[in-house]
């Protein structure tokens, strides 16, 4: 469904499963309206859940297809968008520690050959 930005009048949408997530939730805290947030500046924007209900009067049974749907395929479709990846490993840039040891290594080994060759 469309919602317009009540601060910024930027219009968005509200994907089903946004809806879904929305009309869950008011459900369960006896809620009358839901807060859209607004992608650009993310002020929130009441949505009336009479308007949302009329819009998606049959979520209920939505929501129970998607959550079977998920959980026959938990890695489908995430409803909500992820939480700050994972920083990405630097895989690549691991022989650098090594390295770093390695010639550490070799500096004490050749002082203890000068050790011993001045012995
Ligand atoms: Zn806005």
């Amino acid at each position: 469904m469309n919602v317009k930005c009540s601060f910024c009048q930027t219009p968005y949408t509200l994907s089903r499963v946004q809806m879904l997530d929305a009309l869950q939730e008011m459900d369960a805290h006896k809620l009358t309206h839901y807060d859209a947030h607004c992608p650009r500046c993310r002020r929130a924007t009441r949505v009336e859940r009479k308007r949302m209900e009329m819009f998606f009067p049959n979520w209920r049974e939505a929501l129970k297809q998607f959550e079977a749907e998920m959980q026959a395929h938990p890695q489908s479709e995430a409803p909500l968008p992820q939480p700050e990846s994972a920083p990405v490993a630097p895989a690549e840039s691991n022989p650098q520690p090594a390295a770093a040891k390695k010639s550490a290594a070799e500096k004490k080994t050749s002082a203890k050959n000068k050790a011993a060759k001045k012995k």
